[in-house]
């Protein structure tokens, strides 16, 4: 008997081998099979039957450690439809859509009971008394700043992955009371043990009625867009909706959130009414505890899964619906091979198995959009906020009337600086907030202490040496690090061009707001949520129930601070610079910026008392902010798709990115190039009506992590022909075995960046 399996390898094609007889009984389509190939072995999964040619000497499978597939057919075909859309060999498409566990990638780590937590007991704010305690310390300086960075209390496990320390560097810690090692028992899965809501009572509206009396009605593979301001209530429709297909119709349902650790509001409101129905696919889970609950939903002993992007490949059967939540979140896109989009797995996967998808959102994406205007999605609407609340008021602070016209110099504290970050209008706002015990949310969507480090004296600004990307000046510890390859180093004293000692932070970032606000409210408790505050698993819930336990007077924080929070005592929300991103060289700048002042805005206001937005910008007129302090998305839409007719970009056209990369920037260049003219004698040589190729051109940025980077756009009006182009280019076009030259592509890409 001879079978063909699909590898994980870049090749497009399955390998046939040879079943002894004794695993016959395990191989089949769906199940693991170890395979000898080349010199190694590799774990494979059988596609299905192979005929036998002649003069050839097939290889013997060597293992099929399964006793049933662990892929079934729906999933067999879901996987190949991937494969085929983002033109990824099968193996690959397959893999993803497995636990680790399963796929040999990593073993699963036995679960240890305890861990060696530190804690930050003493804080130390003079400098001058934290440069005297650690003139001779500084690997002790290091680690307390680290912890400090990391919000003040981590594992000695997580920190030792951070940097290198001794055991004495603890001790003496330890030993001048500034920190405590405790040992905590390792919490299997926090989400078991979050104290269980009541379900909401809530009547729904008539908006919220009708559109679930319609997703009553929806026939199989049926996609409805439910578009509802914030707080129109979203979350009822979604638990009606499941309530009926999981609890009365036995069915089974899969719920996408854009992350579990930003949202466990959402989660705890499903666990509310669902029990222990639901499996929360969190990214804190072990291999082993992934595998555990992929278990339970295949043996459907739960029977609505939750979770983030690749929850989408649950192993549960008969599926009756899948919910999209913020289904415009670019984090359902994954970055790798394959470069799928959830959205668009869950609306093919609903298709193949006969459920219907609703995917909601405040702030739309353009395509779902235009799907919805096309009459290829239902468009259900929820107009109003739920239980009687307003939106919030929305007012702009233009920075060019507020502000000084330079910023204050460097390291300055006290009035100036406030002044510069935050104007008087929203200092008043704060100030109010404060005294009447509500809490504000202040977004900036910058990490670190200042965006860059420039020279006064000629200009130069420090960059990485791997990315064309500007370092960010970090504190607590006191680095310049680069965002994009986590590269480090040490602030400089004297500018490495023209040696100048004028060096010059600019750029706001969230350490240093969280400083200002710390100097002119001392009596404030202030929350920071951004990456380096977040780094431990469940820090982000931790916050967020700070925040809702009343203990947090202002949270301030990058964009991970405007999704989903649903928190009434908010009655104060604080855009610091609107601006940041707004200009990026993207077609999907404006869209992002409008999205994240919208969502941010609906934080607003959830509860009786009402609520005030207040955005600062310098671009008061551009679409995104007009039209976010309108609350007026279809305004936003419609402008935003006039944009983006000529030039053509998505949803008005399908695109390809093809990104191809390298360690020499000629021949990367000339990659391109050759890329590029391959493509236009395709398009002449063959009928691909609606298909054009734009480029080559440097990609916005054209190095990272020390490869170069060009891109060719390929854009169609028909998804067929674009894939086919696409298809061919892949599987034909050859690209020269050096300067570790390589080609991607990806299928409706979220960023051109
Ligand atoms: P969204 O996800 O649309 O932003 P949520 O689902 O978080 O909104 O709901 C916002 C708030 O309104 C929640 O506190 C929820 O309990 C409440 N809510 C939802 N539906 C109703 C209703 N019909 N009547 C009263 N309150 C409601
Ligand atoms: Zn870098």
């Amino acid at each position: 008997m001879l079978i063909a399996v699909a590898l994980p390898l870049p090749l497009f094609r399955t390998f046939t081998y040879r079943v002894p007889d004794g695993l016959a009984g395990s191989v089949v389509p769906g199940s693991r099979v170890v395979v000898p190939f080349r010199s190694r072995k590799q774990l494979g999964i059988v596609i299905g039957s192979e005929e036998p040619r002649e003069g050839i000497a097939y290889k013997d499978v060597v293992e099929a450690p399964d006793e049933a597939p662990v892929l079934d057919e729906p999933m067999l075909a879901l996987c190949r439809w991937i494969a085929e859309y983002y033109i990824v060999p099968l193996g690959v498409a397959l893999r993803t859509a497995l636990p680790a566990a399963l796929t040999g990638a990593n073993v699963p780590a036995p679960v240890r009971k305890t861990r060696r937590v530190i804690q930050v007991v003493r804080e130390l704010p003079s400098l001058i008394e934290r440069d005297q305690l650690f003139a001779r310390a500084p690997q002790q300086r290091a680690v307390y700043e680290l912890l400090e960075a990391i919000g003040g209390r981590a594992s000695v496990e997580h920190l030792a992955e951070r940097i290198d320390f001794s055991a004495s560097v603890l001790k003496g810690l330890v030993t001048r009371g500034l920190v405590e090692i405790a040992f905590e028992t390792v919490e299997r899965d926090p989400f078991l043990t979050r104290a269980r809501r009541e379900p909401d009572a809530h009547a729904p509206s008539d908006a919220q009625a009708h559109a679930i009396a319609r997703l009553a009605v929806a026939p199989p593979g049926h996609v409805a867009l439910l578009h509802g301001v914030t707080g129109s209530g979203k979350t009822l429709v979604y638990i009606e909706l499941l309530k009926r297909v999981v609890i009365e119709e036995g069915k089974t349902a899969i719920v996408l959130v854009p992350e579990i650790a930003l949202t466990p509001q959402t989660v705890d409101r499903f666990r509310a009414v669902f029990g222990d129905r639901i499996a929360v696919l969190h990214s804190a889970l072990s291999d082993g505890e992934r595998y555990d609950a992929w278990l339970a939903l295949r043996r459907g002993e739960k029977r609505i899964a939750v979770g983030a992007r690749s929850a989408i490949f649950a192993p549960v059967r008969d599926l009756g619906a899948i919910v999209v939540d913020e289904e415009h979140e670019s984090s359902y896109k994954q970055g790798e091979a394959p470069r799928y989009h959830a959205r668009e797995v869950a609306i093919v996967r609903a298709r193949m198995e006969g459920a219907v998808v609703v995917l909601g959102s405040a702030t739309p994406s353009l395509e779902s959009w235009s799907n919805a205007s096309s009459g290829k999605f239902e468009l259900l609407t929820l107009p109003e906020r739920a239980g009687g609340a307003r939106l919030p008021v929305v007012a702009v602070v233009d920075l060019r009337d507020a502000k000084p016209k330079r910023p204050p110099s460097d390291n300055a504290t006290g009035d100036a600086a406030f002044t510069f970050a935050i104007s008087a209008p929203l200092e008043h706002a704060l100030a109010d907030r404060l005294a009447k015990r509500e809490q504000s949310i202040l977004l900036l969507n910058r990490r670190g202490y200042a965006s860059f480090v420039q020279c006064g004296t000629c200009g130069d600004v420090a960059v990485c040496p791997d990315c064309s990307i500007s370092l960010t000046y970090h504190r607590t510890p006191e680095r310049l690090v680069c965002h994009y390859c986590q590269h480090s180093e040490p602030l400089h004293t004297s500018c490495p061009r023209c040696a100048g000692l004028r060096l010059r932070q600019r750029g706001l970032g969230t350490q240093q707001v969280e400083r200002l606000l710390a100097e002119r409210y001392p009596a404030a408790r202030i929350a920071r949520m951004d990456v380096d505050t977040t780094s431990g698993k469940w820090a982000h819930t931790e916050i967020l129930d700070r925040v809702g336990a009343g203990e947090v007077d202002i949270l301030l924080g990058t964009q991970m601070i405007a999704k989903g929070l649903d928190f009434p005592n908010v009655t104060l929300v604080g855009v610091i610079d609107a601006d940041v991103g707004i200009n990026l060289p993207d077609f999907r700048a404006s869209e992002r910026c409008f999205q994240l002042l919208s969502q941010v805005a609906g934080r607003a206001g959830r509860g009786p008392k009402g609520g005030e937005v207040l955005i600062q910008t310098r671009s008061p007129s551009h679409h995104a902010v007009r039209c976010a302090v309108t609350h007026d998305y279809h305004a936003f839409v419609k402008q935003e798709l006039t944009g983006r007719k000529h030039p053509a970009y998505p949803p008005n056209v399908r695109i390809a990115n093809v990104v191809l990369s390298g360690t020499q920037e000629d021949a990367t260049a000339r990659l391109a190039t050759r890329a590029a003219e391959w493509l236009h004698k395709l398009l002449a040589a063959r009928s691909t009506p609606g298909v054009s190729v734009i480029g080559p051109a440097p990609c916005p940025v054209e190095r990272v992590k020390q490869r170069w980077r060009w891109h060719v756009l390929i854009k169609g009006e028909r998804p067929q022909e674009l894939g086919r182009v696409a298809q061919y280019l892949v599987e034909r076009f050859e690209i020269p075995k050096q300067f570790g030259l390589r080609m991607t592509v990806d299928r409706d890409p979220v960023a051109l960046l």
